[in-house]
């Protein structure tokens, strides 16, 4: 009897496709520094380092208490969609629950968009920098992303003058992240009012994921397709989720408004893939969402001190000779072009700064190539202020050469 070669499985072309993270050597060698007892900062992990707010996390305990533990309906429990459209109302857009989609985290509601949205033949626009799943969500649907570099004198915003070279015939969709991770850039109001009313015209379906929202510097006001809702809710999605606003990453809970023909598309999707969000994580965000002022006052602290640290992170970076760093208008990213380092540090780009200033300088960060820059790297600042300082000692050391 001939015994079967064993083979490798097939997989498919489009799992073979799917383009493995170039953070993903960073981790790997970040991992083994920690294995081997080595010192090392990490300012490559972008999550905030807060607790969840207690109230919150006591609102998740109930639920397990109350073996509110089954299945819920597939796009959130009614009483979730409902607050979720309420924030949006509160905001002056007309959003009813029906409207609405519970994902888990906001990454499941751009993705289950794309599926719904785009295909094969399709372009999609996407202003670089842009965070790193953006591009292989739309070529998973079968579409084709179309970069539209935003321009760094005008600190990476995104404006309707950048994505006009990328528009094609075949331009089926935008998306639009702000304020911006990596860049912290947040789009100016005039701005999205400009690229709206150009992607209503042609057609193009905008998905605006704002899971950043609440933490902006300087009294900066947030810009949203909220904003002027009655006019644009017909081709926007809006996604966000808890994760950041609410330090819940790891609880999984995000959420779409978009037209109820979208949200039912992307519910039947979810339907037949994860089913509901976790029903603990979402009995959780609804306490979050009901009881917004008193969970404002957790992420109020958060802001305070995300603005001291990003003081602390520019003011740094910029210090060393041939670094420059704008201070970001949001989120908690700094986002430095360190090109000028590459000739005396020895990289041929920004993976390789990455890496040997993990391997010399033992500081995490993650190369810009992973965001379709290849002058800069990203830091977080969603770490301890100690780290922080001790982080950007050894970067400048490291920028001496030594
Ligand atoms: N969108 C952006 C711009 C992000 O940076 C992230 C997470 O890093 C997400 C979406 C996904 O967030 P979630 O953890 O809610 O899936």
């Amino acid at each position: 009897m001939r015994v079967p070669v064993p083979t490798a499985p097939r997989l498919t072309r489009r799992a073979r496709e799917i383009r493995p993270s170039p953070t993903l050597a960073v981790s790997r060698t970040l991992a083994d520094l920690r294995r081997r007892g080595v010192d090392v900062v990490d300012l490559g992990v972008g999550e905030p380092d807060f607790p969840t707010p207690r109230f919150v996390k006591e609102a998740g305990i109930e639920a397990i208490e109350a073996d509110r533990t089954r299945y819920t309906e597939t796009p959130g429990e009614p009483a979730l969609r409902e607050a979720i459209a309420e924030k949006f109302r509160r905001r002056g857009a007309d959003a009813e629950p029906s409207q609405v989609i519970v994902t888990a985290g906001g990454k499941q509601a751009l993705f289950e968009a794309c599926q719904v949205l785009f295909e094969e033949g399709d372009e999609v626009l996407v202003p670089a920098p842009y965070w790193v799943s953006f591009p292989e969500m739309i070529r998973l649907s079968g579409a084709t992303p179309v970069f539209a570099p935003s321009r760094r004198e005008n600190g990476f915003r995104p404006a309707l003058d950048d994505l006009i070279p990328a528009f094609s015939e075949r331009t089926r969709g935008l998306i639009l992240n702000s304020p911006n991770n990596p860049t912290g850039a947040a789009i100016e109001e005039g701005e999205l009012a400009r690229i709206l009313a150009w992607t209503k015209e042609r057609r193009i379906f905008v998905l605006y994921d704002e899971c950043y929202e609440l933490f902006l510097y300087d009294g900066r006001r947030h810009a949203s397709p909220a904003d002027d809702w009655a006019a644009h809710a017909d081709h926007v999605l809006i996604s966000g989720a808890a994760s950041k606003t609410f330090a819940m990453t790891g609880w999984r809970l995000g959420w779409a408004v978009a037209p109820k023909d979208v949200i039912a598309a992307m519910s039947g999707y979810q339907s037949h893939s994860t089913s509901n969000a976790s029903s603990i994580s979402q009995a959780a965000a609804l306490a979050a969402l009901t009881e917004l002022e008193r969970a404002k006052e957790s992420v109020d602290a958060m802001l305070a001190e995300y603005a001291l640290r990003r003081k602390l992170v520019t003011a740094a970076l910029n210090a060393v000779p041939g670094v420059e760093c704008p201070a970001p208008d949001g989120a908690f990213y700094a986002f430095a072009d360190v090109s000028a380092l590459f000739p005396r540090s020895g990289a041929a780009g920004s993976e390789e700064f990455s890496q040997l200033l993990l391997e010399r300088g033992r500081v995490a960060s993650v190369p810009g190539i992973a965001f379709g820059d290849d002058r800069y790297i990203r830091f977080s600042f969603a770490a301890a202020r100690e780290e922080i300082e001790k982080g950007m000692e050894r970067f400048a050391e490291f920028a001496r050469g030594r």
